[in-house]
């Protein structure tokens, strides 16, 4: 049993027996303690992975894969499986600690080393350490059985030389609902701006995928979704748009459905965040393209203070393309700010609003429609369904809400039809248009109830 502790003057420091006398053994155990770690670092995920897949790399192991969780709250828990056998750790961001497990056999890999790499990476103020032999050779007895018999001869999947398999998840978690997406552990862009943190991973079944405080924004591989059914509805039943404003939206996906109208006259998107639209020109390029279009007024303002300032009747459509009711989005879901956009909207105007889903969370679903109701008036409100793979529930509404005569059903179906071939969408064509706001008797019911009416039995998040 070897014990080594850094001491207050923080050397690594620790006793030990001569290497054979070690090495009497299959294998090396050493179980670490890591103390005042950056409490950040022990809730990333991905630089946990890293720094442990590098940790084993550095200290000569052979890798085979890795399986990484993040949990919620926070806290991470994952292993590196090597050839020599594994590393293993869980975090406790909250206390800044780190127990981690570094078992070798043979003599090819030095656990120390590891043991030193993972201390930087963690930064960790000092660490303790205990060393143990596993599988002492003068307390086993070897069988001698056939071990050609154990082999295992199925044919094995061609891997390429030298990868590993990573298993690295990233998980939206709510109280009761989450999902986890798969990506490659490499982590394309992650910056705090002074509104959110900004991230991008690289999923295995959804392309890039960027998130906003840990919430998915939109992945490539189904955002056309969203922003086809964010635009298409109400530009085919306002067909004579001229002005449009996006509120959010700086992913550019809004807006690049939007540059599709020639009619168009002016396309103004009001973005809070610089970091937003600079991460996804780097890594979801086809959402973004449409940011260097001419016919692009694009302000990165504060919307609720834009529409504060802009003058009454200027917009034909104002699209609220915002992310959820948290952070600087918050006050995207006040009647404060619906009024508003009501008095920006020309008189046959009409506003769109991304509305959560009725599944996720009932009550935020309920709360807004009756605002919009008390602004735009009960028979101006409709609701809309998508199915949205990567967003909660995976079923996402929209609220249609005209100032004037518009209605939603009101369209040129052949129009539609046409433009939808023509422009080669993928979501959006007349029949989705029209069956997106057939709506099921739950949504129905809750579009009817009153804030604080909802009980949860539809509500996969809790309603109080
Ligand atoms: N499709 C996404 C969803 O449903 O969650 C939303 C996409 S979009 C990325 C949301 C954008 O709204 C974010 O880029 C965020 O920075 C922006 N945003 C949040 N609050 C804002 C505000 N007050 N003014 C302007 N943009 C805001």
């Amino acid at each position: 049993m070897i014990i080594a502790i850094d001491f207050v003057f923080l050397p690594d420091y620790y006793f030990t027996q001569s290497y054979t006398q070690l090495m009497n053994a299959l294998g090396r155990h050493i179980l670490v303690e890591f103390y005042n770690c950056s409490p950040e670092l022990m809730n990333d995920v991905v630089h946990i992975e890293n720094s442990m897949v590098a940790a084993a790399e550095t200290a000569g192991a052979t890798v085979i894969n890795s399986t990484f969780h993040h949990f919620s709250p926070y806290g991470v828990s994952g292993v590196v499986v090597i050839q020599e056998s594994h590393l293993a750790i869980h975090t406790w961001p909250e206390f800044g600690y780190a127990a981690v497990d570094l078992f070798t056999c043979g003599d090819s890999v030095d656990p120390w080393v590891s043991y030193n790499y993972l201390k930087d990476a963690f930064e960790a103020s000092h660490g303790s350490a205990m060393e143990c032999r596993r599988g002492q050779l003068d307390l086993l007895k070897r069988n001698d059985f056939n071990l050609e018999s154990l082999r295992d001869v199925s044919p094995q999947p061609q891997e390429k030389l030298g990868t590993i398999t990573r298993d690295v998840w990233f998980t939206e978690r709510d109280e009761n609902i989450a999902l986890s997406l798969k990506h490659t552990g490499n982590q394309l862009y992650k910056k705090d701006s002074p509104y959110q943190r900004v991230e991008v991973y690289e999923t295995l079944a959804y392309g890039n995928l960027l998130t906003l405080d840990g919430m998915v924004m939109c992945t490539q591989k189904d955002e056309y979704v969203y922003h086809e059914m964010i635009t298409h509805v109400p530009m085919f039943s306002n067909p004579k748009a001229k002005r449009a404003l996006v509120i959010g939206g700086g992913d550019g996906g809004t807006v690049r459905e939007l540059l599709r109208y020639e009619q168009l006259e002016e396309v103004t998107l009001v973005e809070i965040d610089e970091l937003v639209i600079e991460a996804c020109k780097l890594h979801l390029p086809e959402t973004a393209v449409a940011f260097d279009n001419p016919r692009l007024n694009l302000l990165v303002e504060d919307g609720i203070k834009y529409i504060k300032e802009c003058a009454d009747e200027r917009y034909d459509l104002i699209i609220v393309d915002s992310a959820d009711p948290v952070g600087p989005g918050e006050g995207l879901f006040t009647a404060e700010f619906y009024q508003e956009v009501y008095r920006c909207l020309t008189k046959d105007g009409i506003m769109i609003t991304q509305s959560e889903s009725p599944r996720f969370n009932s009550a935020v679903f309920v709360e807004i429609y009756d605002t919009y109701k008390q602004i735009f008036g009960a028979e101006k409100v409709h609701c809309y369904l998508a199915a949205i793979p990567t967003y909660p529930t995976g079923t996402w509404s929209f609220s249609y809400s005209s100032k004037g005569e518009a209605h939603p059903l009101t369209f040129d179906v052949n129009g539609a039809a046409a433009f939808s071939k023509a422009q080669g969408l993928k979501y959006y064509n007349e029949d989705i248009h029209m069956a997106a706001f057939a709506l099921p008797n739950f949504v129905k019911e809750l579009l009817n109830a009153k804030p604080g009416q909802v009980t949860n039995e539809y509500s996969a998040e809790p309603t109080a």
